[in-house]
């Protein structure tokens, strides 16, 4: 069994706690020990050594809302949302790779373009084929015809009955998806005044809730209107998306279900159009016109009040957009600080420890037990959260235990 020991490093454990100075120790796919203080030292025997010479240990992120099949990505930009199916499988483990390269080694899945991509590349990278994060696979965003992501002329809901709809959750489970992506609301990205259209009834939403707890598989939704929030909160819906129009009595009803149901605003998108699209003809009309503004502000309203409330509110925005690049995603960090009056360690503690709850495996804090999803950081993102964005401040991600980017030479120690 492999071990792996890293010393010299200051601990950031997913708690919340401030960094402290000690050791972690991994053995196979697990973390094994951490050795708080510097006095008592484990043992080195057989050890792979890493000596972090004072740099940041942290639990690997955790991306909340995830479009592994949305084509552009920091080493390339796509003008296009859908590709000839051959090169979009590709771009797409591309996609992966870029994810975990950037230390985010899980992610839930907000819609893929395409049923049978993410089910696939999930099983690929679990049997070690090819890398990326741990995968929360979904099929496509199930909503309207020639809407995002449901193709022109196809329309996936085959059969808008209450059984059609039941049906529709029966057959993405057996198409190997964890999560299922309901459009519960439109957008204004798609239609003026979208973002208060809802587009499916209470009773339909009953019946999707109802079959997904039969089949075993998590509700997913973009939800902007007030009433489709409070349509997902009683439908049992696990992870909410957006949520721009949420009233007092939305927010009480997520807050009575705070224990199982996450919060991803996706503001990285937003961002993105009003700042940094011009070059992609998205200047201050357009992104107005495309509700930018009026998701932002909303989100700077309300996210503070979910934080009080205990509603845990993740990080995840939306990249792979032409001006949103996968790889980009540790922005949504700094605009939790920025925007939304997150400090530096909540955060981080939205990206891992929460993030791990929400993706429900033994991920995203530094304790023994955990599964040895590890990021080394030069520099202390308590102190400055930007140092996440910066490929050469991350100089490794272990995932399982296994390094997808070791080290630098100079940090190893030969024993
Ligand atoms: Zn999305």
């Amino acid at each position: 069994m492999g071990r792996t020991l890293y010393t010299n490093i200051q601990i950031f454990d997913g708690s919340g706690a401030d960094l402290y100075p000690g050791e972690v120790l991994v053995e196979g796919n697990k973390i094994t020990a951490v050795n708080q203080g510097t006095d008592e030292k484990l043992s080195t025997e057989n050890a792979f050594i890493i000596d972090g010479k004072g740099a940041t240990l942290m639990p690997g992120m955790v991306e909340a809302h995830a479009h592994l099949t949305w084509p552009t990505n920091v080493e390339r930009t796509i003008n296009a949302m859908k590709l000839p199916i051959e090169e979009h499988v590709l771009v797409t483990a591309q996609n992966a790779r870029i994810t975990l390269d950037y230390g985010f080694t899980s992610a839930y899945s907000a819609g893929s373009v395409g049923e049978k991509i993410e089910p696939h590349l999930r099983d690929m990278i679990n049997a070690g084929h090819i890398p990326g994060p741990r995968l929360r696979a979904s099929a496509l965003e199930k909503g309207m015809e020639d809407v995002m992501g449901v193709p022109e002329g196809y329309d996936p809901t085959h059969d808008r009955s209450i059984e059609g709809l039941r049906q529709y959750i029966r057959d993405m489970k057996k198409l190997g998806c964890d999560t299922v992506k309901i459009m519960l609301s439109s957008d204004e990205g798609f239609q003026l005044g979208g973002s208060e259209r809802l587009l499916y009834t209470q009773e339909e939403i009953t019946a999707i809730g109802e079959t997904a707890r039969e089949e075993n598989i998590w509700l997913a939704c973009h939800s902007q209107s007030t009433e489709s929030v409070k349509m997902a909160c009683r439908a049992g819906f696990r992870n909410l998306f957006h949520c721009i129009h949420i009233d007092e009595e939305g927010l009480d009803l997520m807050e009575a279900r705070k224990d199982d149901l996450f919060m991803s605003p996706a503001p990285g998108l937003l961002y993105a159009r009003i700042h940094e699209a011009q070059d992609f003809g998205i200047g201050p009309k357009e992104a107005r016109k495309m509700g930018a503004y009026l998701g932002l502000e909303s989100n700077q309203k309300n996210i503070p009040k979910m934080r009080k409330r205990g509603i845990r509110v993740l990080p995840g925005g939306d990249y792979g957009f032409p001006y949103n690049p996968i790889g980009r995603n540790a922005r949504d960090l700094d605009i939790f600080v920025k925007m939304f009056g997150f400090t530096t360690h909540e955060a981080l503690v939205a990206a891992t420890k929460h993030g791990g709850e929400l993706v429900d495996w033994p991920v995203g804090m530094i304790k023994a037990n955990m599964l040895a999803d590890i990021l080394l950081i030069d520099g202390d993102p308590t102190k400055d959260i930007t140092v996440l964005q910066d490929l050469s401040k991350i100089l490794s991600v272990m995932k399982d235990g296994k390094f997808h980017r070791a080290p630098p030479r100079r940090y190893e120690v030969f024993a």
